[in-house]
C-alpha cells in the first residue's frame, strides 16, 4: 500500500491529486492526513481499516494540507478552529464526491478525507450477499403496502447501502417516495429526498410532519435517533405507509427493545413492525488467493455447535499482489427478522425477552447473525476469524444458548455447569496481533461498554468510530440533536451530517 512520491520535483497540486485518485482506486473509504513533529502522515481505510499509505516531508506539510484547503472549499487563513468542506470534482476524468474535514491537534491541522462511493448499492438488492433464505424475506417484506421496516448495525455496517437497494427496487412510478437524510448519501432519480437542517429548524421530526401532508406511498428516514422521530415513523407505518429506516442497535431483539425504550406504544409496535434486518460488514477473501485448510478442534465444535454439521476443511487467508493480507473488499452477514402474527402478540402482550428470543430464533427459525456467517465461511466467502470479530458473544446470545457460548469461548459445554464463566476464556480466543490497535483501543473503549465487549473484535469498530469522530465537525451539532444521548455511539452518527455542504 504504500507509495513514495516525489516530493521534490512534483508539484503538490499533482501530490494531491494523485493522492486522491490513487486511494479511490484502491476503494479507500477515508484519506487520513496526520501531523506529527516532523512529518506529515499518511494512511488510507481500505475494508475498514487504516493502513500506511505515505509519509510527506517537512517541507511539504503545510502547502500540501492548505491545497486540500483550497480545493474543497475552505478558509485557508483559519487553521486555529475545525473546518468542513467538500470537493465535488472531476480528476483525472474520474468524478468525485468527497467529504473534508479538518481538525487543530498540538501538531497542525488533522485532515480527513471521506471518500463517497456508491457503487455497492447500484448493484442492486441481489448484490448485497444475502442467503437465497433471507433474500425471499427481504423481497416479501418490502412488498407490503404498509409497516416499518428496520436495517440496524453500528456505524460502518452498510445500513444505508442496504436501505438504498430496496429503495431502487420500491422506484416505480406508481409510487410516491419520500425520504429524510442526514446526509443525502447517494441521489436517486424519481424520489424526492430531503436533507434535514437542524440549524434552521428543519430536523426529521419536522420533516416527516411535512411529509405526511405530501401523501407519500413509501417514507425512508435516514435514522431514528430520537423519541419523536421513533413515535412519528410507527404512527405513519400504521396509517397506511411503508417506512423504512435504520436504527443503531445491534440486533433484530435489542432493535425492539431500543424502540420501546423510545416510548413508542407497545401495541403500536405490535401492529407496525413489518421486519428487522440487522447487519455487520466482514471482509471478504480474496479468491485469487485463499486456501483450503484444515478446521481446529475448535472450529469444528462451533461448527457442530451452531449448525450442527461437520464440518472438516475451511477457507483461509493466504495474500497476494491483488489483496491485503488476503482480503479483499467486504460482505454482509445478515439476520433477517420476518414478523409473523405470533411475534406480533408477543410483542403487544409484552411477553418476556427471553420468551421472544425463543420465539425468534426458535419457532420463526430466524437465521443468527453467527449460523449467517459461518455459511459464508463454509462458502468460502469469508473466514473464521473475521465472523468471530464481528460476533459480540455476551451482547448477541441469550442466557438459554450456554452451549454456543461454551463453543465460541473454546469450552466444551459439558465441562462447564450452567454458569458461562468469559473472562478468562475470552483471552484464549482472542487473537491480539495488532499491539499498536490494541494500545489504541484500550483508551478509547473506555466509555464504551458495549465495546469493550466485544473482545478484540471490537477494536476495528472503535477504530472506525473514531476516524468518525475526528471527521466531526462543529461539536454543537453533537450536542443539540441528540437528546438521547445515553447512547454515545448515536451521537458519533451525527458527525456524518455534512449539512452545510450541500
Ligand atoms: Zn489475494
Amino acid at each position: 500500500m504504500f507509495k513514495d512520491f516525489d516530493y521534490d520535483r512534483l508539484p503538490v497540486v499533482d501530490i494531491v491529486n494523485e493522492m486522491i485518485i490513487d486511494a479511490a482506486n484502491k476503494n479507500a473509504s477515508d484519506i487520513h492526513f496526520d501531523p506529527t513533529p516532523t512529518i506529515l502522515k499518511v494512511r488510507i481505510r481500505v475494508d475498514g481499516e487504516l493502513v500506511n499509505y505515505a509519509e510527506v516531508p517537512e517541507n511539504v506539510k503545510n502547502p500540501l494540507i492548505t491545497r486540500i484547503k483550497i480545493i474543497s472549499g475552505m478558509n485557508i487563513t483559519e487553521s486555529r478552529l475545525p473546518q468542513d468542506g467538500a470537493i465535488k470534482n472531476i480528476i483525472e476524468g474520474r468524478d468525485l464526491d468527497l467529504r473534508v474535514s479538518t481538525l487543530p491537534i498540538v501538531y497542525g491541522e488533522k485532515v480527513v478525507i471521506r471518500i463517497l462511493d456508491y457503487s455497492m448499492s447500484t448493484n442492486g438488492l441481489d448484490s448485497l450477499g444475502f442467503s437465497p433464505k433471507n433474500y425471499e424475506k427481504v423481497r416479501k417484506m418490502i412488498e407490503i403496502p404498509n409497516g416499518i421496516i428496520l436495517i440496524t448495525g453500528a456505524t460502518g455496517t452498510g445500513k444505508s447501502t442496504t436501505v438504498y437497494s430496496m429503495l431502487q427496487i420500491l422506484n416505480t412510478p406508481e409510487r410516491n417516495i419520500i425520504t429524510v437524510e442526514d446526509p443525502v448519501e447517494m441521489k436517486l432519480t424519481g424520489i424526492n429526498q430531503v436533507q434535514t437542517m437542524s440549524e434552521i429548524g428543519l430536523t426529521f421530526a419536522s420533516a416527516l410532519r411535512s411529509i405526511l401532508r405530501q401523501d407519500p406511498d413509501v417514507i425512508m428516514i435516514g435514522e431514528i435517533r430520537d423519541d419523536e422521530t421513533a413515535r412519528i415513523a410507527v404512527r405513519a407505518s400504521i396509517t397506511g405507509h411503508l417506512v423504512l429506516s435504520t436504527i443503531h442497535t445491534n440486533n433484530s431483539l435489542n432493535t425492539i427493545e431500543r424502540l420501546l425504550d423510545m416510548d413508542v406504544e407497545r401495541y403500536l409496535l405490535g401492529s407496525a413492525l413489518a421486519g428487522v434486518i440487522s447487519q455487520r460488514l466482514v471482509k471478504k477473501l480474496c479468491p485469487k488467493c485463499r486456501s483450503s485448510r484444515q478446521a481446529s478442534d475448535y472450529e469444528k465444535n462451533v461448527f457442530k455447535e451452531v449448525l450442527g454439521m461437520d464440518i472438516t476443511d475451511i477457507y483461509t487467508p493466504v495474500g497476494c499482489e491483488e489483496c491485503l493480507d488476503g482480503y479483499k473488499g467486504r460482505i454482509a452477514i445478515q439476520e433477517v427478522l420476518g414478523i409473523d402474527q405470533t411475534i406480533r402478540d408477543a410483542i403487544t402482550n409484552n411477553i418476556r425477552k427471553e420468551e421472544l428470543r425463543k420465539l425468534v430464533y426458535g419457532e420463526n427459525a430466524t437465521i443468527t447473525l453467527l449460523e449467517d456467517g459461518l455459511m459464508k465461511v463454509i462458502e468460502g466467502l469469508t473466514s473464521f476469524e473475521e465472523i468471530l470479530r464481528v460476533i459480540d458473544i455476551e451482547d448477541d446470545f441469550g442466557n438459554e444458548d450456554v452451549n454456543i457460548k461454551n463453543a465460541l469461548l473454546g469450552k466444551r459445554a459439558e465441562e462447564v455447569p450452567t454458569e458461562v464463566e468469559e473472562t478468562p476464556a475470552v483471552e484464549e480466543v482472542v487473537d491480539v496481533n495488532d499491539d499498536e490497535l490494541k494500545e489504541e483501543d484500550a483508551e478509547l473503549a473506555l466509555p464504551n461498554d458495549e465495546d469493550i465487549e466485544t473482545l478484540e473484535e471490537g477494536a476495528e469498530n472503535i477504530v472506525d468510530e473514531e476516524d468518525s469522530l475526528e471527521s466531526v465537525d462543529e461539536p454543537i451539532d453533537l450536542l443539540e440533536v441528540d437528546d438521547d444521548s445515553s447512547d454515545e455511539l448515536d451521537s458519533l452518527d451525527l458527525q456524518d451530517s455534512e449539512i452545510d455542504l450541500l
